[in-house]
């Protein structure tokens, strides 16, 4: 099909070239045709104009001499101006009675100024009467006569003496030369000078006469042109009119070669045919230029003033190596040439297509295995999973089968990474992923979540033993999957070998189950992650399989997070102060600042069911940042009333992490204008564990600007009363649960004896904390105890409330305020 469409398509185009080009050298021609008629027609228009002036000077002036011609003539330009007129004479129509004074006339004046000897005397020619004579009155020649005097010139004239001869009657010579008074032609007539000659000459001098005017003019070939001349200046429209009115005639010999070759200068290699067509008569070939190339473009036309002048020009086809035809044909060549190459490139491409494809195939399948397996393990990654526990999930429902998604997260690999390095760390995760695989049957799935989590699919037949509507489907699934999860941890218990010197290390990991039928496999994942978290939150090492409640932990995790950024947002938080009070005296010594959040839906909100999500946020940086500036501008307050209490502020871990707490306290201190002896900070024992020598370093520069620094809730942590001993730390806070059981039992009687002893022995202040019974108040004044703090003596009040107890049971001890004061 390719073949024959290409062999259609080439020959129509090679015919459409050739047609175009044909039509192009076409209107080549005609162009070149048209721009030669009027160069052509301009020439013989001059020469028109020349013989009109000279047919009005012989009408004006019937008396005009050679001489004044010649002059005129002259002036008019010459041959310069008309290089193609050779000569210019004029035949007078003389009637038989005029006869003698135009001899007269010719011999005093003789045309061309030729001496009558020389030609003979005037001879009528032929002689005998006729009704009128046409003979040469005036003649000026246009080549320079005087180096031809007696030489060219006079030989020529010689040879055509008959004609130059004044008697020569002109009408004589027949109808090709038509001065033919009584002829009904009223314009010009034109005739070759020799074959002029050829007739007015005899036999015999005809030779001579046409050999002279070779020798004149060269290989120029002259014509005769006759134009009347009437007496009344127009030309008649009539032949009856025009045979009293004619004059005579202006005779002018004119060379074609300057007017066809001014035409032909641009056009080297067309041809040009000059001709002449009297109104009756034929028309006679007057020049031929060039010779016509075989297949030209021949253009015909009348040129000149009186549309009897014929061209024929012949324009060959444009140069070139090929003609139209071959031109076509070579496009028809080139076009069979591309058809082939066409083929054969097709040919080529079919059979290499099928190597293409397996190629492509085999590409395809490398790209889909990298967009679905993780590259460092070569493990399935978590499309790979989503998609193949969604398998999982349609198995199950269709077969009933036990499914499980097990999401295992290594316990200290970030620590393993930090100390071996990425290398060594990469190492590791591809050898832990070999070790789970050699763990797990083949119908398991085991994929790489990214960095150091895995997730594990399950999938296997439901014992017998269990019924299906018994909800003992699901105890079975968990069993399962919790053997599998136990023999994950196994896999990991023999140490790995790791970096360049080959250590060895123990890899533990957290597994999240998640166990039975999901809506989708992202259900599924998810819960599994979820019981992840819980298992991260018990500790290392651990397996937690994913129970309903934990989502809706999850989930209200969620929830009370974005509540409490409206919270910061809105300024949802307050703060109540509960007094501290010297437990000697009953007087107060200071307050502790406790946030509250005041819920638009659930009211007052204590901070134990928000802080932790503060914290875990991060949110608790900003929020302890208002708690402190806030509790400092109210106790200014306090101050300026007329009470000097001190201020004590809780702060969380994250607030000493983040490195600003200095900055809060020292801008919390500057805005209210509080004196920095009068601000306790409080922080946990767990925090102060965290990171001793951080700590220490933090705690150093809030006693530097001279803030306090109490131990909150102590005993509840590990650390030991000599661990405290490196941390600068004023006040020790007895927690809530020793002093509740200091009255339950003996041995929470010993405790709290053994703490408040401890503080006097490392020289810190001792504040008791939930001191609810008049009991415990007893027994800790025995104690010693410096201070107290608790329910039965004052309840967290909101600052008015607050300022009011102060004013009430205050008032005592205004003038005992400094031993109040956490002695520095
Ligand atoms: P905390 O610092 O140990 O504060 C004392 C807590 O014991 C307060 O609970 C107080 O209302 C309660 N309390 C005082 N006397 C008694 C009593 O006789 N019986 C009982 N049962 N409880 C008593 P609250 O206000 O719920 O605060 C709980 C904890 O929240 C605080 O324990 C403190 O750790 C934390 N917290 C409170 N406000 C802030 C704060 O602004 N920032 C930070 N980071 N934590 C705060
Ligand atoms: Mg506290
Ligand atoms: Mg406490």
């Amino acid at each position: 099909v390719l073949l024959a469409v290409g062999l259609l398509a080439s020959i129509v185009a090679g015919a459409a070239w050739s047609g175009s080009t044909q039509n192009s050298a076409e209107n080549s021609a005609a162009a070149t045709a048209a721009s030669a008629r009027a160069g052509l027609s301009q020439n013989l228009q001059d020469d028109a104009d020349v013989a009109g002036t000279i047919g009005t000077l012989v009408t004006v002036n019937p008396g005009l001499t050679n001489s004044q011609l010649s002059q005129w003539y002259d002036i008019d330009g010459g041959k310069a101006q008309h290089p193609d007129i050779l000569g210019i004479g004029y035949v007078e129509n003389v009637a038989p009675n005029q006869l003698a004074s135009f001899e007269a006339t010719a011999e005093a004046d003789p045309p061309f100024g030729l001496s009558q000897g020389a030609l003979g005397g005037f001879q009528l020619n032929p002689p005998g009467v006729r009704s009128h004579y046409c003979l040469l009155r005036l003649g000026v020649v246009e080549f320079d006569l005087a180096p031809t005097v007696g030489g060219a010139f006079q030989q020529a004239a010689a040879a055509l003496s008959t004609f130059l001869n004044p008697g020569f009657d002109e009408c004589s010579i027949g109808r090709s030369w038509a001065l033919n008074p009584t002829a009904s032609a009223t314009g010009a007539t034109v005739a070759s000078l020799t074959g002029l000659v050829a007739r007015g000459e005899s036999e015999s001098s005809a030779k001579a006469a046409n050999a002279a005017i070779t020798a004149m003019f060269g290989p120029v070939k002259p014509i005769c042109e006759g134009i009347p001349v009437y007496s009344t200046g127009l030309v008649p429209t009539s032949a009856t009119v025009q045979q009293p009115d004619l004059k005579g005639w202006v005779v002018m010999i004119v060379a074609t070669d300057p007017l066809v070759s001014s035409v032909l200068a641009s056009q080297h290699s067309a041809a040009l045919t000059l001709s002449y067509r009297e109104p009756s008569g034929p028309s006679v070939v007057l020049d031929r230029v060039g010779r016509a190339a075989a297949g030209a473009n021949r253009e015909t036309m009348a040129v000149g003033p009186s549309g009897r002048w014929i061209m024929n020009l012949a324009v060959p086809e444009p140069s070139g190596p090929l003609s139209p035809k071959g031109q076509g044909a070579a496009v028809a060549l080139a076009g069979l040439l591309l058809t082939l190459l066409l083929f054969v490139l097709v040919r080529v491409l079919a059979v290499s297509r099928s190597q293409a494809l397996t190629l492509v195939e085999q590409k395809t399948g490398e790209l889909e295995h990298q967009a679905l397996h993780d590259s460092l393990t070569g493990l399935p990654n978590r499309a790979l999973i989503l998609d193949r526990a969604q398998q999982m999930l349609t198995r199950a429902r269709r077969n009933n089968t036990a499914i499980a998604a097990l999401h295992v997260d290594l316990d200290n690999f970030k620590d393993i990474n930090d100390t071996v390095g990425h290398a060594a760390g990469d190492d590791l995760l591809t050898e832990i992923a070999v070790r789970f695989r050699s763990v797990l049957r083949d119908t398991d799935t085991v994929g790489r979540l990214g960095g150091d989590e895995f997730v594990v699919l399950t999938e296997g037949t439901r014992t017998s033993a269990t019924s299906r509507n018994s909800g003992a489907v699901e105890v079975t699934e968990e069993t399962t999957a919790r053997l599998v999860a136990d023999r994950i941890l196994d896999s990991l218990r023999d140490p790995f070998r790791l970096g360049d010197r080959g250590s060895l290390y123990t890899v533990t990991a957290s597994i999240g189950v998640a166990a039975g039928e999901r809506k989708s496999g992202e259900d599924l994942l998810r819960d599994a992650d979820v019981a992840l978290h819980e298992a991260k939150l018990v500790g290392n090492n651990r397996i937690a399989v994913f129970t309903p409640e934990m989502h809706t932990a999850v989930v209200d995790r969620f929830d009370l997070e974005s509540e409490l950024r409206t919270a910061v947002r809105h300024g949802q938080f307050f703060l109540v102060y509960q007094p501290i009070f010297d437990l000697r005296g009953l007087r107060i010594k200071g307050v502790e600042a406790l946030l509250r959040w005041r819920h638009p839906v659930r009211g007052i909100v204590a901070p134990m069911e928000f802080i932790p999500t503060l914290e875990s946020s991060g949110m608790i940086v900003e929020v302890g940042r208002w708690v402190l500036a806030e509790a400092c501008r109210q106790t200014r307050l306090w101050h300026t009333a007329g009470h000097p209490v001190s201020i004590s502020v809780n702060a969380s871990a994250r607030q000493f992490e983040s490195g600003d707490l200095m900055i809060d306290v020292c801008s919390a201190l500057e805005l209210s204008g509080l004196d920095p002896h009068f601000l306790v900070i409080e922080i946990t024992e767990s925090v102060l564990m965290r990171d001793p020598a951080t700590m220490a370093e933090r705690l150093h520069e809030l006693k530097r600007v001279g803030v306090s620094v109490a131990v909150d809730d102590f005993g509840t942590g590990y650390s030991s009363m000599a661990y405290l001993r490196q941390f600068p730390i004023d006040i020790l806070k007895i927690d809530r649960s020793f002093v509740s059981d200091m009255t339950e039992s003996s041995e929470g009687e010993a405790l709290v004896h053994t703490q408040v002893q401890l503080a006097k022995a490392l020289g810190l202040d001792t504040v008791a904390e939930g001191i609810e019974e008049e009991a415990q108040l007893t027994k800790l004044q025995l104690e010693e105890c410096e201070y107290g703090q608790g329910f039965f003596y004052a309840r967290p009040l909101e600052a008015q409330d607050a300022e009011q107890f102060m004013a009430e049971k205050g008032h005592m001890v205004m003038d005992e305020t400094a031993h109040m004061m956490p002695m520095n």
